[in-house]
């Protein structure tokens, strides 16, 4: 993602308003390495800005997101998570706390053939490596009953 101050002036490029609140969402983002949801920017902004609505850091994630600025990601918690740096990384997430690290690995190989593909101009694809944490190894509700969504045997 471009830093706040560039952001400013593509926003104001592009003809869109940058407000207060907008400011302070791409002050959040910059550099940030949590993978955000929304609801986590909306509590940061809101502790400095608390007239923000959670529809404007919404609204501005997805300008982001459509702007080629922000990924947007699924950490399998039901909720969108946004990742600022834009280098090629992936994911390695947590099933049980959703806590997510960067990851750097070849995946180059990984494609479709012409069939598999149906027509689709493919751009590209997002690996995301799911696993328990050290801290979740140890809890006792785990084997959990989900286990084999990811082909490992409950009794494993
Ligand atoms: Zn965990
Ligand atoms: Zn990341």
């Amino acid at each position: 993602m471009l830093t706040t101050e560039e952001m400013c002036r593509k926003f104001r490029a592009l003809g869109l308003k940058v407000t207060p609140q907008r400011r302070f969402i791409f002050q959040v983002l910059e550099g940030n390495p949590h993978h955000p949801s929304a609801e986590a920017v909306y509590a940061e902004v809101r502790a400095f800005i608390p007239e923000i609505s959670l529809a404007t850091v919404y609204n501005t994630l997805r300008e982001l997101v459509d702007l080629g600025e922000l990924r947007e990601l699924n950490l399998g918690d039901g909720k969108s998570h946004y990742d600022p740096d834009l280098s090629n990384h992936q994911h390695l997430v947590c099933v049980r706390c959703h806590a997510v690290a960067d990851v750097t690995c070849d995946i180059g190989g990984l494609t479709l053939t012409p069939e598999q593909s149906r027509g689709y101009r493919l751009l590209g694809t997002d690996v995301t490596f799911y696993g328990l944490c050290p801290a979740c190894q140890q809890q006792a509700d785990w084997p959990g009953q989900a286990l084999h969504l990811w082909g490992v045997s409950p009794a494993a």
